[in-house]
C-alpha cells in the first residue's frame, strides 16, 4: 500500500470517485446510495445529539444498540447473541473486519477468502502479518459459483480463518446452502474459525434466500458474523457496524478495537437501534433495488456487455470482452471519455496477477444503488459504446 516514494495508494473506490468528480461522469463505481435512509432515523440521531449523547459511549457499544442487534439476529435467523458478552459495535463493518483479523490471525496463519474479494480484506490480512489464500468464484450463465474443490485444497491445518462474504461484493452471488455446507465442513475438519461478512444480508432478489453460516450445525461456536447499517439503511457515512459470536472471540476482537477506535460514534447508535427494529425499510429498499438492477442489467446487455445478473448486493459484474474491451482496468480509465460513466474493474478485487484476476480481466463492476433517472441516463450513455 505504501509506494516506494512514500505516497499511499488510494483505494480503488476513492480513485474512481475522484475520476468521476474530475470528469463529471456518472459514478457507478463506489457503492454509495444517492438517496439517504429514512428521515425518522436522521431525526433520532439529531435528537440524540440534542439530548447530550456527545461524549464517549461504552467501548462495546450503547446497550440499546447491542440489544437491537441481538433482537434482529434472533428475529431474522433464530441466532442467539448475548448483548453483554457476544455483541460488539464497531466503526462500520470495515473496523469489525480489521479488528477481527488483527485479533485472531498473525504470522504463520492462513486467512482464506473468496476471490474476487472486498479490498479491505487483503489489507487487513497483510497488516496482521498472516498469509492470504484465495478460492475462486467462477462465473456461470446465472451466477458466480464457489469452486468447492479449490476450497478443499486451500483450507489446511494452517488455516486460522475462512472469511466468507455473502451476499458477495463484487459478484452479487448469494452462496447456496450446499456451498455454505462445504465451507462449514472444511472449517470443522481443520478447526478453522469462520468470519462472515453479511453487510448485504437484506439486499437479495427474486426467490433467493440469505442464510447466515452461523446457523449451520456446529457453526455457532466458531463463527463471527459481521454486518453494518450502511447498506441496510442507506447511511454509509455513519459508519455503524457490528459483529457477534461466541464470547471469547468477541472479547478478543474487543481488545483490539479498544486500541483502534476505543468506541464508535455515540449519537448514531441509538438511531440505528431504532432503525433495526424496522423490517420494512430494508424490504422496501430491496424491492426498489430489484427494479433498478433489471434496468441497469438490461441496459448493459443492450449496450453489448455480457452480464451475470446478481442475486444480491447492489452491484453487477459486466464483461466488456464482447465489445472488444479485454482489459477492464483500461476500460474503466477510458469509460468517462467514451461514455461519461465510471465503473470499477473487477481486477481491483483480485490478487494482482492471480488466475482469477486473469480470468476476470475484462469485467467491470457497476452499482445500481442510484436513482432510476440516473441509471436511465447512464444506460443511454453506455449505449453509445457499441
Ligand atoms: N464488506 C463489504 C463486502 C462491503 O461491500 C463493504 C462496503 N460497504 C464493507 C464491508 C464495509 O462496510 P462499512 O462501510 O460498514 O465499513
Ligand atoms: N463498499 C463500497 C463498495 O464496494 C465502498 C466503500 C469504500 O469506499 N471504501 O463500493
Amino acid at each position: 500500500l505504501l509506494r516506494p516514494d512514500g505516497t499511499v495508494a488510494a483505494t480503488i473506490f476513492a480513485e474512481m470517485t475522484d475520476l468521476a468528480r474530475r470528469t463529471g461522469a456518472i459514478n457507478l463505481g463506489q457503492g454509495a446510495p444517492d438517496v439517504d435512509g429514512p428521515a425518522t432515523v436522521k431525526h433520532a440521531a439529531q435528537r440524540a445529539i440534542a439530548e447530550g449523547h456527545n461524549q464517549y459511549p461504552p467501548g462495546p457499544g450503547v446497550l440499546e444498540l447491542r440489544n437491537a442487534i441481538s433482537d434482529h439476529q434472533y428475529r431474522h435467523y433464530g441466532l442467539d447473541a448475548d448483548p453483554d458478552t457476544e455483541v460488539l459495535v464497531t466503526t462500520g463493518a470495515t473496523e469489525a473486519l480489521a479488528a477481527t483479523i488483527l485479533a485472531l490471525a498473525g504470522p504463520g496463519d492462513d486467512v482464506v477468502t473468496l476471490e474476487p474479494f472486498y479490498d479491505s480484506y487483503a489489507a487487513s490480512i497483510a497488516l496482521a502479518g498472516a498469509r492470504h489464500v484465495t478460492v475462486p468464484l467462477v462465473p456461470g450463465p446465472h451466477r458466480f459459483a464457489l469452486d468447492v474443490d479449490a476450497l478443499r485444497a486451500a483450507v489446511t491445518d494452517r488455516t486460522r480463518i475462512i472469511l466468507v462474504n455473502s451476499p458477495h461484493n463484487p459478484t452479487g452471488t448469494v452462496l447456496t446452502l450446499d456451498e455454505l455446507d462445504a465451507i462449514a465442513s472444511v472449517a470443522r475438519r481443520h478447526d478453522a474459525l469462520v468470519v462472515t461478512d453479511e453487510v448485504y444480508e437484506h439486499l437479495v432478489y427474486d426467490d433467493v434466500e440469505h442464510v447466515p453460516i452461523a446457523t449451520l450445525p456446529g457453526m455457532r461456536g466458531r463463527t463471527l458474523t459481521i454486518s453494518s447499517a450502511g447498506k441496510t439503511f442507506s447511511f454509509t457515512g455513519w459508519k455503524v457496524g457490528w459483529l457477534h459470536g461466541p464470547a471469547p472471540l468477541v472479547t478478543a476482537v474487543r481488545t483490539v478495537k479498544q486500541f483502534l477506535t476505543y468506541a464508535s460514534g455515540a449519537p448514531f447508535q441509538p438511531a440505528i437501534a431504532d432503525a433495526l427494529a424496522d423490517d420494512e425499510t430494508p424490504r422496501a429498499l430491496a424491492h426498489s433495488l430489484a427494479t433498478r438492477r433489471d434496468l441497469l442489467c438490461s441496459g448493459l446487455v443492450e449496450a453489448g456487455f455480457q452480464v451475470v445478473v446478481p442475486q444480491g448486493t447492489y452491484f453487477v459484474v459486466a464483461d466488456g470482452a464482447p465489445l472488444g474491451f479485454d482489459d477492464g482496468v483500461a476500460l474503466c480509465r477510458e469509460l468517462p471519455d467514451l461514455a461519461g460513466v465510471v465503473g470499477v474493474p473487477v481486477a481491483a478485487f483480485c490478487t494482482p496477477g492471480s488466475a482469477t484476476a486473469r480470468a476476470l480481466a475484462s469485467r467491470v463492476r457497476f452499482t445500481f444503488v442510484k436513482r432510476e433517472d440516473v441509471l436511465r441516463d447512464a444506460v443511454g450513455r453506455l449505449g453509445r459504446l457499441g
